[in-house]
């Protein structure tokens, strides 16, 4: 060690401990950094438990002179070959954990999609013959097309037809004067044009379009056993569910936005009321 410090006037003294060269003959000496003068030296066990402080247990953790900001050195000794495959394998399983937890979610979701697509299929063609039809089907065919149908509703569902049937019937509401006599205030001139509810205000729900979508097949089949009993065909008879279903509940949500419309372009400010004299 003392070769190592020729010429310099300094006495070698650790900065963690503060001991010297003198106190400790047999102490192991490090220069990690590119510190000068009193910082230059540190014992080895002192740097190496100062580290230990700055990593807090996570030993791949990168620690630096405080001083220079000069990152250390740190090398291990060179592992076993069990402990190399035993570190590499938990290495690769903490890498691989988030993918494979995002391959496990997307999976879950695609078989549900599936799942559900062969239980619509069941519920709107009835059970029997929808088995029927999945079984001659190409697989493949399968594997892609029962999850586009939960797909195909919800995307059905995020049409706002009702809206475009809105804005016509306001843009023709003078010819609806005949209309006026069922629904009062149809056809009725607007004294004042509201403002329009801003998209964003306005926006339906990511749950509530998602449990619409799904639950319409249900709803498709009660209203088609309801109205159109008579039709023999489940197929023709869902069709003809859903499309009555959908056409009264658009009726009625025009009906419902107009009126809400039409008590915004009635409505009144009254005058503040003068103070009662006593
Ligand atoms: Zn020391
Ligand atoms: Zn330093």
């Amino acid at each position: 060690r003392a070769e190592e410090n020729l010429g310099s006037t300094e006495e070698t003294s650790c900065w963690v401990c503060f001991a010297t060269d003198e106190d400790d003959r047999t102490a192991e000496w490090v220069r990690p950094c590119r510190c000068r003068g009193s910082t230059k030296w540190v014992h080895q066990a002192c740097l190496q438990r100062w580290v230990d402080e700055k990593q807090r247990g996570n030993s791949t953790a990168r620690v630096a002179c405080p001083q220079c900001n000069t990152e250390y050195l740190i090398v291990f000794p060179k592992l076993g070959p069990v402990v190399y495959v035993l570190d590499l394998a938990d290495r690769l399983i903490s890498k691989a954990g988030p993918f494979a937890a995002a391959g496990i979610m997307v999976g879950s979701i695609y078989w549900t999609a599936v799942t559900y697509g062969a239980v619509t299929v069941m519920q709107v063609v009835g059970h029997k013959e929808g088995l029927d039809v999945m079984e001659r089907a190409d697989p493949l065919f399968l594997l892609i097309g029962l999850p586009t149908i939960p797909v195909m509703l919800i995307l059905g569902k995020m049409i706002r037809w009702e809206d475009y049937v809105l804005r016509l019937w306001r843009k023709y509401s003078n010819k609806l004067q005949i209309l006026s006599s069922i629904f009062p205030g149809i056809g009725c001139p607007v004294p004042r044009i509201p403002a329009e509810p801003s998209p964003l205000a306005d926006h339906v729900s990511a749950t509530r379009i998602l449990c619409g979508a799904l639950v319409f097949p249900t709803i498709a089949t009660i209203v088609g056993k309801l109205m159109f009993s008579s039709v023999n065909s489940n197929l023709q008879r869902t069709i003809l569910g859903g499309i009555a279903f959908v056409a009264i509940k658009g009726a009625f949500k025009v009906y419902f936005k107009q009126q809400q419309y039409l008590r915004q372009a009635h409505r009144k400010i009254l005058n503040f009321p003068e103070p009662e004299e006593a």
